[in-house]
């Protein structure tokens, strides 16, 4: 029997109409395609936040960590059970058979770590029977059960991580996720109106896209997808009930047969550089530097370490979230003379401009259009990061939008 998994985000489920029209396409999906369903919902748009906003109110400042989290998360996650009732309301009004699925009755295990908490398995007694048994199951996202019984959360935007995870407990064919954009794009069509929808991307571009700053799809639902092989749909709620194979299909570089040498341009504002001048050079300074920076939950992205030309010093430029630059700059002041260093200079006026393509692996000449492309506009790069499938130069924030028209177009992505 196939079964399927949609998702709706909370724009797609933002009110009781919108809700209607969700109902309408999965009637619709059920009645064409037969096989079982299931369908995850997110709670109502800026219901989240405004559910996170009193959480924060109840507590004050002096309530964090465990004694916060766990009931953050029994409030944050009542969203979801919102929008799968009526969900599930909306549907049996439409003559079909539907029921709500909450995280305990699936049940979604996961983790201790709540507010941010992984999947470890899925028990879904009486779930599966239910979808084969052609009852659509109605499940509210962004929640499972710890093994304490007590409802934890998947981190914001979770919600997409638990319709993947659905869909690998099903052993669905598909996982689609409407949401309100209609698929996955060569980069921001914000910035680039000639930026072009894909049909396919590979689970590993997109999940560079996604953590270098494209927000369609979250990592982890990336990879999730990637351990569990399971096909990743993102289409629009507004398109055609009918119209499956619109969108982007997410899945196997295998199943790809045209393969872009860059197939996309991420960006990310959210950057902060931090630069260290006469850096003591003995084995343990680095380790010192990020232990203390990983222990107070700053996540380090591109390090540069360097020579200074001076005995026993060197200078090393690293970046982190911009949102973290005032905790990160503290830590290492607080430390200056663990560390020994002389000088730290942090700059928050800076973007990380990002391409990405599995096509890189096997081209030469990927990284000299980039710096030529970026030159010809006069733009500096200040650290320059590479992987296997990506290329991440740090620039001045003021060219970012610039930086990431030029690139399209020398990469030939321009849409016609
Ligand atoms: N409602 C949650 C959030 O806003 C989860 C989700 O929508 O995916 O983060
Ligand atoms: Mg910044």
């Amino acid at each position: 029997m196939t079964r399927k998994v949609l998702k709706f985000g909370g724009t797609s489920v933002a009110n009781i109409e919108r809700i209607e029209h969700v109902a309408d396409v999965v009637a619709h999906r059920a009645r064409n395609e037969g096989g079982g369903f299931a369908v995850v919902v997110s709670a109502m748009a800026g219901e989240t936040n405004k559910l996170v906003g009193w959480t924060k109110e109840a507590a004050g400042d002096g309530l964090v960590g465990a004694e916060y989290d766990d009931e953050y998360d029994v409030v944050v996650s009542s969203g979801e059970q919102v929008t799968s009732g009526l969900l599930a309301l909306a549907l049996r009004k439409r003559g079909l058979r539907a029921r709500s699925w909450l995280g305990w009755q699936l049940a979604l295990r996961t983790d201790e770590a709540h507010g941010k908490a992984r999947i470890k398995g899925f028990e879904g007694e009486g779930f599966a029977e239910a979808v084969d048994g052609g009852e659509i199951a109605v499940i509210a996202g962004f929640q499972g059960v710890d093994d304490n019984g007590r409802i934890a959360t998947l981190g914001r935007g979770g919600s997409d991580t638990s319709a993947v995870a659905a869909a690998a407990a099903l052993g669905a064919s598909e996982c689609a996720i409407y949401t309100d954009v209609d698929g996955v794009y060569t980069t921001d069509p914000r910035i680039v109106p000639k930026a072009q929808r894909m049909e396919k991307i590979s689970y590993e571009e997109m999940l560079e896209l996604a953590s270098l700053g494209a927000k369609v799809l979250q990592t982890r639902c990336v990879e999730l997808g990637m351990n569990n092989n399971v096909p990743i749909r993102v289409l629009s709620s507004f398109a055609d009930p009918g119209d499956t194979h619109a969108g982007t299909l997410v899945c196997n570089e295998d199943e790809i047969v045209e393969k872009q040498v860059v197939s996309g341009i991420a960006y990310s504002r959210d950057e902060a550089k931090f630069t260290l001048l006469g850096l003591d050079d003995h084995p343990g300074v680095a380790a010192e530097i990020f232990a203390r920076l990983a222990d107070a939950g700053v996540n380090v992205d591109m390090i540069v370490q360097a020579d200074a030309r001076r005995e026993g010093r060197q200078n090393m430029v690293f970046t982190a979230p911009d949102r973290d630059a005032e905790l990160a700059r503290r830590t290492l002041e607080d430390a200056r003379s663990e560390i020994g260093f002389e000088e730290l200079e942090v700059n928050r006026d800076v973007a990380k401009v990002s391409v990405v393509g599995v096509g890189m692996r096997s081209h030469t000449g990927v990284a000299k259009a980039m710096f030529q492309a970026l030159s010809a506009k006069g733009i500096n790069i200040a650290v320059i990061a590479t992987s296997e499938i990506k290329i991440s130069v740090l620039i001045d924030a003021a060219y970012t939008e610039l930086a990431v028209r030029a690139l399209h177009t020398a990469y030939g992505l321009d849409a016609e």
